[in-house]
């Protein structure tokens, strides 16, 4: 393959003309000497404006591990060839580093920003359709943040320009479908705003700010209290609380999940073990795992850990894998799957449904659970259409032996058809909203044995 894909492009030797101020491999101004010249242009704009292009190569790596970096190197060049060749209104263009470039040009009076993401955006497709067939790589994609310096913004410095850029391409990255950005200053706030919980939750951990939150589960078939997920919600030292999905995502990319996941995982065995001692009813809890886990699996030791110091049974504890996690790594899920029924755990696979459900893979996984996502009940009658798909996903469960339960159950009507289906176990606000370990007690109190 490495062969025929060498025939196709032409491996020159790097640019040796290179003078100090430009980049080897591509002839391209050094970043410090396209921030001066980006600057000056700033300077002197005018009412004119300026576009700031950053662009980077997802999936590149794949080419350099693959073919090796001579064709990597070939790759790049052709990019910048494509970038600069007759384009009238560049001011300058740069390669960051690796597969990152940027490239500052003035924005013709009659486009709008918009348009001119849009420009950029067809030109990344058109890139990639031709790039793709050149380097046998159909995941290869440009991924652009622009940012645009007018004259109300003409105060902006160029690095700032660079890295509003920069920040628009990192969000460009993580959609499916758009690979092209225009930097607005709300991403800023998002940004601050993630800084600002980030570097709160290793505070919050050591105060306990977490609190552990229980939604009950119940069995179809008899209406009683069956089990309970465990949900996390911080409690900010004035009272307010920040929901999962407010710092979840943020504590993901940084890595914290892990830890505050372990609290959460604690905090339930200590309830659990605090029960079992004083002889008091207890039912199974499920525990959320961040897709975080799959990269360092240690949640393995640490949960054995757990079981050894609190000595409760393995059946009193079961994990929930979103579905996505399984799609995204399916042989490390699997290895997490494994490793957490050898300690004696039910595993489930949550929110099926949300996404690419991939069937084959419920046989494939040796998965105890399913859970059906909440959003087959987004309405409060059910419509046909979800109807036919509930059933058919509870009957292949059942066909499996698969538990099928089913999440976000707000009505009576909802319930009704559920019982009706057959599904086991039921979950959402039409029993109870997920509630703070007190009241959780007092209903595993008030349940008849
Ligand atoms: P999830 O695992 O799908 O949890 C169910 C979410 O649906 C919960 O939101 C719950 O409050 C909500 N819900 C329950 N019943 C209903 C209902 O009838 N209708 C509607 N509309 N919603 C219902 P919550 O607690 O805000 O959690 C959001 C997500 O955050 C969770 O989704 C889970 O992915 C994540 N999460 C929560 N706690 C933890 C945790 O301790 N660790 C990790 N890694 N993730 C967690
Ligand atoms: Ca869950
Ligand atoms: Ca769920």
């Amino acid at each position: 393959m490495s062969d025929s894909i060498l025939s196709n492009i032409s491996i020159e030797e790097p640019f040796t003309k290179a003078s100090p101020m430009q980049d080897s491999l591509t002839g391209l101004d050094r970043y410090e000497i396209f921030l001066k010249k980006l600057q000056k242009a700033i300077d002197s704009m005018g009412d004119r404006r300026i576009a700031i292009i950053y662009t980077d190569i997802k999936h590149f790596k794949y080419i350099n591990d693959t073919y090796g970096y001579q064709v990597g190197d070939a790759l790049l060049r052709d990019f910048v060839k494509e970038m600069t060749e007759g384009n009238g209104y560049m001011i300058c263009c740069s390669r960051v580093y690796s597969d990152n470039f940027v490239a500052a040009g003035y924005l013709m009076d009659e486009v709008t920003n918009e348009q001119f993401k849009d420009y950029i955006q067809y030109l990344n497709q058109e890139r990639e359709v031709k790039f793709r067939e050149k380097y046998l790589n159909s995941r290869l994609q440009f991924c652009t943040g622009i940012s645009v310096v007018d004259k109300n913004s003409r105060s902006t410095d160029a690095e700032t320009a660079v890295s509003n850029a920069n920040l628009a391409r990192k969000v460009a990255k993580e959609l499916e479908n758009d690979c092209c950005v225009l930097f607005d200053a709300g991403m800023m706030e998002g940004i601050k705003r993630e800084i600002e919980i980030t570097s709160q939750v290793p505070k919050a951990i050591a105060n306990h700010e977490f609190k552990v939150y229980y939604q009950p589960k119940i069995e179809t078939s008899t209406l009683k209290l069956t089990g309970a997920e465990a949900l996390v919600r911080w409690q900010k030292p004035d009272g307010s609380f920040i929901y999962p999905d407010q710092f979840i995502p943020f504590i993901e990319r940084s890595g914290q999940v892990v830890d505050v996941d372990y609290y959460v995982y604690r905090e339930v065995f200590e309830f659990l073990a605090g029960r079992i001692a004083a002889g008091q009813k207890v039912v199974p809890v499920s525990l959320n795992v961040s897709r975080v886990h799959l990269m360092k699996m240690s949640i393995l030791d640490y949960v054995k850990g757990l079981f050894k110091e609190y000595k409760i049974s393995p059946e009193l504890i079961e994990f929930e894998l979103t579905e996505s996690i399984y799609l995204d790594n399916t042989a490390q899920a699997l290895k997490l799957v494994e490793g957490l029924h050898d300690i004696g755990t039910k595993v489930s696979m949550d929110d099926f449904g949300s996404g690419y459900s991939s069937l084959n893979l419920l046989s494939r996984l040796p998965i105890d659970i399913i859970k059906l996502d909440k959003v087959f009940f987004k309405d409060d009658t059910l419509q046909e259409s979800d109807k036919i798909v509930i059933s058919c996903m509870v009957d292949m469960a059942r066909k499996l032996k698969i538990t099928s339960l089913c999440e976000g159950v707000e009505t009576l009507e909802q319930s009704d058809y559920l019982k009706e289906i057959g599904c086991q176990i039921q979950q959402g606000y039409y029993f109870s909203r997920p509630i703070p370990q007190e009241q959780f007690e007092r209903l595993l109190d008030e349940e008849k044995n």
